[in-house]
């Protein structure tokens, strides 16, 4: 219901028309090289989302992967180049601009708001899975004790119902490494905080998977630091869904036919030992 609540309420945001559509549309920012790896933004986030707390996973250093109960972590990044070099990576949805999820969705459940949140709506969603295949950062998990497929919504529940509030995360951190704010000015800002690093970071989100609402500045390239390189081009959504579907239909033929051998040759067998 929250998640119903809220989406409506996000619309209404954006209601101001093509004049404001730039000023509507909102980003967040990860800057890995100003991040301390304090996890202050994981357990922000469970506290708002109401996410259950697992042991260990909020100590510094403790690698943690995206669960149903984590949209979030953050996790120890070793430049391959330059070991002795240490960063913290804020990983969560990317909130793509064309996403993948939302195409290969069989019933709908994920939505673009025009505003940039990518969301799921759990009424909808019949934990078919589909939608973590299809995503390039492997984000959309699998929660086995509410059967639907959950992530982070980039806090469009809090955003305008609560007077422009920053999402959780970006509020509880200590240093600045999270930003939010319209997307070009995150896009100014990630340039700016890269030209004043003497331009040798990288910021990923700006061409990966066509273009991301959630934009991380790296020490270098992702390649170089075991960080998911996604394709450049947008993900077509389509050709995702139909191939999908395709192999769901080659796979029940492979199946169909195994079983119409298995048949055919146990009975066989059977009228030779009726014989
Ligand atoms: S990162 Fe994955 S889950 Fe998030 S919007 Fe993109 S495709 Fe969807
Ligand atoms: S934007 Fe909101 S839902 Fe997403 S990681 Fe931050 S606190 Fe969690
Ligand atoms: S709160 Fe800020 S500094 Fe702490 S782990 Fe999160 S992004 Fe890094």
């Amino acid at each position: 219901m929250k998640l119903l609540a809220g989406a409506s309420a996000y619309g209404a945001v954006g209601s101001g028309g093509a004049a404001d559509a730039q000023a509507t549309h909102y980003g967040k920012m990860a800057d890995t090289i100003r991040c301390i790896g304090c996890k202050r933004c994981m357990s922000a986030c469970k506290r708002w989302n109401n996410l259950k707390v697992e042991r260990d996973e909020l100590i510094t250093d403790r690698e943690t992967d995206l669960t149903s109960n984590n949209w979030v972590v953050v996790n120890l990044l070793i430049d391959d180049k330059n070991r002795s070099r240490k960063h913290y990576m804020h990983l969560a949805c990317q909130h793509c601009i064309e996403p993948a999820c939302a195409g290969v969705c069989p019933v709908k459940a994920i939505t673009k708001l025009p505003e940039g949140p990518v969301v799921i709506n759990e009424n909808k969603c019949i934990g078919c899975r589909y939608c973590f295949q299809a995503c390039p950062y492997k984000v959309p998990r699998f929660s086995f004790e509410k059967r639907v497929t959950r992530k982070c919504t980039l806090c469009y529940d809090r955003i305008p119902l609560l007077n422009y509030m920053k999402p959780a995360c970006v509020a509880a951190c200590p240093v600045g490494a999270l930003y939010f704010d319209y997307k070009h000015e995150v896009i100014k800002e990630a340039k700016r905080r890269v030209h004043e690093r003497g331009g040798t970071a990288y910021i990923m989100g700006l061409t990966e998977a066509g273009g991301t609402d959630m934009i991380t500045i790296l020490p270098t390239r992702p390649q170089d630091l075991n960080v998911v390189v996604a394709p450049q081009k947008v993900v077509n959504q389509n050709l995702d869904k139909i191939r999908i579907t395709a192999a769901g239909v080659m796979g029940s033929a492979v199946m169909t036919g195994l079983m119409y051998a298995y048949a055919a040759l146990t009975k066989g067998k059977e009228s030779r030992n009726n014989d």
